[in-house]
């Protein structure tokens, strides 16, 4: 089973999907993919995110996918924790 298989048993199982419906589709998933940030872009900007934070505690509404990042990523949310405990202590 291919993948235009699967995106047709899905959506129309009994029309004959063109290719460029498939094609379509696969953008729109890379799309959703392009917005989450990878570990190494969250932590490039784990500085600036903790510091806005500790700041203004605006920084879920200003760079919300870091945050959606530290939520489902135990690594970073550790390296979050770790960052935050020092700049609060060294306020
Ligand atoms: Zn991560």
């Amino acid at each position: 089973m291919n993948i235009k298989h699967i995106i047709q048993s899905i959506f129309k199982p009994r029309e004959q999907l063109q290719d460029e419906v498939v094609i379509k589709f696969l953008q729109v998933l890379e799309n959703i993919r392009a917005e989450e940030l990878t570990c190494s872009e969250t932590y490039a900007r784990l500085d600036e995110f903790v510091e806005t934070e500790v700041q203004s505690k605006d920084a879920d509404k200003i760079t919300p996918l870091i945050r959606e990042h530290l939520d489902m990523c135990p690594d970073c949310n550790e390296e979050y924790e770790a960052l935050l405990a020092i700049l609060e202590n060294t306020k």
